[in-house]
């Protein structure tokens, strides 16, 4: 039996999505994702939060950051328009609901679900640097379950690669409402995905913009280091004299102005590389013009927040808390159906705050 959005009687269809604390972010957060968190808190009610503990399942050897990279992370989404009065952002680890839910989930995971996930395999095989022969490691989907299930979600945006995520916590909870649902119609509804768009943005080097490939434009880069960056950035190599005419679909750069250009630079763009009629250079100016032109707002508006960081962490505080409410709430209902209620006898009562 499966249970589509609208079922969970949310008033707005109820939304959610984490990213992991690495820090600052880079354009490519931003188009990938939280481009497209900031136009969706009207419509949805939305669930943000900083997933410190799933930066854990890779990065355990050194903790050191993961405080300060959870606050830059969510600086850069105040800074790109994140509202605390229209969505909930919270930190994972301040909702501590979270482990315990993905602890009853981790019993019912057959270990053939997690082994099969894709990432799974491609991570191990890719981050030779670190072991992650961990049982945390392997678990994180499960968390990534729970993450989602404790706030019956009804949608999870995600871009392709993350797809078969959703697919398991579907699974997941399929099979808890399976054991435990018992009279009730289920516990947890099934997450739909809600895919999201996600236009081509290289790095400067002309692969894909990623921290660990040194190719990156931060939210926070100042004008004149963007300018930099896009000086050196690689272009359609088949322009290698000003006299050679280009191709801006084959083009870093290219692809940057169809994410951020107007249409009449477009044009520009369009018209001058394929006949020469423009240098590579200029045409690197007007990229850079559009970047800093969405840039500046946002870091006008970090500003606020870099100066006074105690009010971003009161934010996160003000969420976590409402995320308790909401978290706690399920739970009752999970240890109600699982018969592993606090009440003596009995079932729980209303909404705990755990
Ligand atoms: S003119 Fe612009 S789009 Fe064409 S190759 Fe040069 S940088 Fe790329």
């Amino acid at each position: 039996m499966s249970f589509g959005p609208g079922q969970t009687g949310h008033k707005k269809p109820r939304v959610l999505s984490g990213m992991r604390s690495t820090g600052k972010l880079h354009l490519g957060n931003y188009v990938g994702a939280l481009d497209n968190w900031v136009r969706m808190q009207d419509k949805y009610e939305c669930f943000f939060f900083v997933a410190d503990w799933h930066a854990l399942t890779t990065d355990y050897a050194d903790t050191s950051k993961i405080k300060e990279n959870s606050v830059q992370v969510l600086l850069d989404w105040l800074a790109a328009g994140l509202d605390p009065e229209r969505c909930t952002m919270f930190i994972q680890s301040h909702v501590p609901a979270h482990a315990e839910l993905h602890l009853l989930l981790s019993m019912i995971t057959p270990l053939g679900w997690l082994e099969r996930v894709p990432t799974y395999k491609e991570q191990k095989e890719n981050i030779k640097e670190k072991d992650l022969g961990t049982y945390g490691f392997l678990g994180y989907p499960v968390l990534q379950s729970a993450d989602i299930l404790i706030y019956k979600a009804d949608y999870v945006p995600v871009g392709e690669d993350q797809v078969a995520h959703v697919e398991l916590t579907r699974e997941i909870a399929r099979r808890f409402n399976m054991f435990y649902s018992g009279k009730r119609s289920y516990i947890f509804p099934e997450p739909q995905t809600l895919l999201t768009p996600t236009p081509k943005l290289p790095g400067t080097d002309g692969r894909k913009m990623s921290k660990s490939y040194g190719n990156t434009i931060m939210l926070t880069d100042p004008e004149p280091v963007v300018r930099a960056k896009l000086k050196t950035m690689v272009t359609d190599p088949a322009r290698v004299r000003r006299s050679d005419p280009g191709n801006p679909d084959v083009c870093p750069v290219g692809d940057l102005h169809k994410i951020f250009s107007d249409q009449t630079t477009l044009e520009k763009v369009e018209a001058g590389c394929r006949s020469a009629g423009i240098g590579c250079i200029e045409c690197k100016s007007w990229a850079a013009d559009a970047l800093v032109a969405t840039l500046a707002p946002m870091q006008e508006r970090r500003k606020k927040y870099e100066d006074n960081p105690r009010l971003a962490w009161d934010i996160l505080e003000a969420g976590s808390a409402r995320a308790r409410k909401v978290a706690g709430a399920t739970m009752n209902d999970v240890r109600d159906a699982m018969n592993i209620s606090r009440e003596y006898n009995g079932a729980s009562r209303g909404a705990a705050d755990y």
